[in-house]
C-alpha cells in the first residue's frame, strides 16, 4: 500500500507567534525554511488554527490561560508566569499565536490518529519547554505535550524523542507521572546551558519511573558522539516500552554553527536521527509519527537545511545531491544582513560541518557514548512496562 504524503503544518498564523525584532527565536525563519521545503515538493496543507481553551487545559492551568489572555490584550506590565522582558516577552495576540501552534501540533495528531496520513511535520512547534502554568525559554504553550496528551485520551503509548539542543523539560515535566509516555531528551548538559536540568536521574514519578530518558552531552560533543548515543539508546528503548505513534523535537540548535549552544552536529547527522525515528515508527507504531521543528537560531545556513531533512526523511526520499541555485541566490543578501552567509550549497554537510577536529571535542564524543551506555542500564533497571 502507497503510503499518503506527510501533512505539513504550516499557514498564516504561523509567522504570528513573534516576539519582535531582535528576538532568536524569528519568523523570518518560515520565508527561507518553507520556501526551501517548497523546493522538495513540500505543499503546506494543514493551516494551524488555535487550541480550544479547553484543550490547553488538558496540560496548562486555566489560571495561566487567563494571564496569557491579559498579556496577550495588554502587553505592557510587570512580568508574571514567565512572561516579561527577557526569553518570552509579552506580544499583542500571544494568546492567538500560542493557541496556534499548539493547534497546529493537535490537529495534525488527529490527522494520523484517524489514519489520514502517517507522518506529519510541524515545523513551527515544538515549544518544549512550557510548563502548565508557565512560559519559558520562548515557548508559551507547550504543543508537543499537547499532542501527546491527546494520544494519551485514547490509551495510545506515546515515545516522545526530543533532539533539540536544549532539555525537553516541559514535556518531560507535563508527562512526568505517566508510564504511557516515554520521553528521551538528548542535549548538552544542564550543567552548560539553559534550562539546567536534563539529567539522568530525572527518571519519571510513581509508576512511571524509567519512562524519562535524558542523555546530557558535553559541550563541543559533534555528530559521531551525537548519532552514536542516539543509535545506542533509541532502538532499545523503543522495543522495551512498544510505543503505539511517535512524538519527535527537532530542534536545529545541535548544529555546530547554532549562535546559542556548543554541540557541533551536522545537518547530516540531524537526517540520520529523523530516519532513524521514521525507522522505529515504522517497527513499532504502524508508522504513526508526528515530527516538530523546535529551536535553531542559525536562520539562513541552518535552520532550512534541518527542517529539509526532516521531512525528507518524512518522504521515505533520498537526500538531494544540491540546494537549488535559485534559492540559494533569494536568500543569499538576507543571509549576509544577519551574518549568516555564506550558504551551504548542499543540505548534508561536510564531516564535522567543515570544522577542524580538535582533541577536546574527540573526548566529548568517546564520553557521549559512555553516557549513553549508563543511562541505557540505568532506565532498563527500572522500566516496567505493563
Ligand atoms: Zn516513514
Amino acid at each position: 500500500m502507497a503510503l499518503s504524503a506527510p501533512l505539513l503544518v504550516f499557514g498564516p498564523r504561523s509567522t504570528t507567534y513573534d516576539f519582535g525584532s531582535g528576538h532568536p527565536l524569528t519568523p523570518r525563519r518560515f520565508g527561507p525554511g518553507i520556501s526551501l521545503l517548497e523546493t522538495l515538493g513540500a505543499v503546506p496543507n494543514l493551516a494551524p488554527e488555535p487550541a480550544s481553551d479547553a484543550e490547553l487545559e488538558w496540560i496548562h492551568d486555566a489560571a495561566y490561560l487567563d494571564v496569557v489572555k491579559a498579556f496577550s490584550r495588554e502587553p505592557l506590565g510587570p512580568s508574571r508566569a514567565g512572561i516579561g522582558p527577557g526569553d518570552t516577552p509579552a506580544f499583542a495576540g500571544m494568546h492567538e499565536a500560542s493557541a496556534a501552534v499548539a493547534g497546529g501540533s493537535l490537529r495534525a495528531m488527529e490527522a494520523i490518529k484517524r489514519g489520514d496520513v502517517v507522518h506529519a511535520f510541524h515545523p513551527g512547534g515544538g515549544l518544549h519547554h512550557a510548563m502548565p502554568a508557565r512560559a519559558s525559554g520562548f515557548c508559551v504553550y507547550d504543543d508537543p505535550a499537547l499532542a501527546i496528551a491527546r494520544a494519551r485520551r485514547d490509551g495510545l503509548r506515546v515515545l516522545y524523542v526530543d533532539l533539540d539542543v536544549h532539555h525537553g523539560d516541559g514535556v518531560q515535566a507535563i508527562h512526568w507521572s505517566d508510564p504511557g509516555v516515554m520521553t528521551v531528551s538528548i542535549h548538552e548538559t544542564g550543567l552548560a546551558l539553559f534550562p539546567g536540568t536534563g539529567f539522568p536521574d530525572e527518571l519519571g514519578g510513581g509508576d512511571a519511573v524509567g519512562t524519562k530518558v535524558n542523555l546530557p552531552l558535553d559541550p563541543g560533543t559533534g555528530e559521531r558522539g551525537w548519532l552514536a548515543a542516539l543509535e545506542l539508546v533509541l532502538p532499545v528503548l523503543a522495543e522495551a516500552f512498544q510505543p503505539e505513534i511517535v512524538v519527535s523535537q527537532h530542534g536545529a540548535d545541535a548544529h555546530a554553527f547554532d549562535p546559542l549552544a556548543h554541540l557541533r552536529v551536522t545537518t547530516t547527522a540531524m537526517g540520520t536521527a529523523a530516519r532513524l525515528v521514521d525507522s522505529l515508527a515504522h517497527r513499532w507504531a504502524g508508522g504513526r509519527w508526528l515530527a516538530t521543528g523546535g529551536g535553531g537560531y542559525d536562520v539562513y545556513r541552518v535552520v532550512p537545511r534541518a527542517w529539509s531533512q526532516v521531512w525528507l526523511a518524512a518522504n521515505h526520499a533520498p537526500v538531494p545531491d544540491a540546494i537549488p541555485a535559485t534559492w540559494r541566490e533569494q536568500w543569499a543578501a538576507d543571509a549576509g544582513r544577519y551574518d549568516q552567509a555564506p550558504i551551504p550549497a548542499t543540505f548534508d554537510d561536510p564531516p564535522n560541518a567543515g570544522l577542524p577536529y580538535r582533541a577536546a571535542d574527540e573526548a566529548a564524543d568517546a564520553r557521549a557514548l559512555r553516557i549513553a551506555e549508563q543511562v541505557l542500564d540505568l532506565v532498563l533497571g527500572h522500566l516496567r512496562v505493563p
